[in-house]
């Protein structure tokens, strides 16, 4: 008979392998049949090198931490590919999107963050889904969109004026497209810098050659042709356009 008892985690980033990896290094494998579920579908990968793999010059195999093949030489048993969607505290067990479900002894959950979208008009289609040319920065899947996306376009706006803005904005601009930056705050990267800091970076970016917005939020986002500003908007930034037919991000100063 088995004696081990089922260890399940749910999410295979950078913190469920990692904590699969301690577990393993201090005896684990002998008290656990370990299983793992993710919701994309590969290995783990450095989440952080994300910029590299959106300006090509990291591909996906580059920026693998666990490869496929380390979860076999440990007898991980891994689901990619799937999306735990509940779970059952008093039965322990797991509903998983494919109808299946996934018992445990022990749950870990490892399952990250995800890009906060802001709640405006056209962003997302009916279904919910975000709609073409409207990507967040989170994971491999919305790099090689972006970058299949902006094959062939000219514009893009980039909402978030953080570390990651920054990073998508330049990928975006080494694929050759012409960046514009929005920010909410008055100065970048006003999480980490004082106002003379984020000053600084500024004119630095806009020297590479993006366009720097601050103090602007986005009202909506449209796909029409672009007729002008009204008045009570700062501006309309493209994202990258589609045959002739732009996505438009409406913009005000927060004053
Ligand atoms: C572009 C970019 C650059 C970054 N740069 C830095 C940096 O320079 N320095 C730094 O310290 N941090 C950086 N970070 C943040 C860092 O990547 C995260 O802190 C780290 O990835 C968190 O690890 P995690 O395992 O908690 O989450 P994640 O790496 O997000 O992994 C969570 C995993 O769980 C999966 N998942 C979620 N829900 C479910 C579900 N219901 N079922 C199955 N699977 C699910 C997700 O798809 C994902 O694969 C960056 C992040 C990004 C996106």
């Amino acid at each position: 008979m088995d004696s081990k008892r089922n260890l399940l985690v749910i999410g295979n980033g950078m913190s469920g392998a990692r904590v699969v990896e301690e577990i393993l290094a201090r005896g684990g494998a002998d008290l656990f049949d370990i299983s793992m579920l993710g919701d994309e579908p590969h290995g783990n990968y450095n989440r952080i090198l994300l910029a590299n793999v959106l300006e090509s010059t990291q591909g996906a195999e580059d920026i693998l931490l666990n490869p496929l093949s380390w979860y076999e030489q440990n007898h991980i048993r891994l689901r990619a590919g799937v999306r735990a969607t509940r779970i059952h505290r008093f039965a322990r067990r797991v509903e998983i999107d494919d109808g299946s479900d996934e018992p445990y002894d022990l749950l870990i959950i490892a399952t990250g963050s995800r890009s906060y979208l802001p709640p405006v008009p056209g962003l997302r289609t009916d279904d919910g889904r975000l709609r073409p040319g409207v990507f967040g920065f989170r994971n491999l899947a919305d790099c090689h969109g972006m970058a299949q996306y902006a094959a062939g376009k000219s514009r893009a706006a980039v909402v978030g004026g953080g570390l990651l803005g920054l990073e998508c904005a330049r990928g975006l601009q080494r694929l050759g497209v012409e960046v514009t930056l929005v920010h909410r705050s008055s100065h970048l990267m006003n999480q980490q810098l004082d106002a003379i800091a984020g000053a600084i970076l500024r004119a630095q970016v806009e020297a590479m050659g993006i366009r720097v917005m601050l103090g602007a939020e986005i009202r909506y986002s449209r796909s029409e042709r672009c007729h002008g500003c009204h008045p009570r908007w700062a501006g309309m930034w493209c994202l990258p356009n589609d045959g002739g037919r732009s996505r438009h991000l409406g913009l005000r100063r927060r004053d």
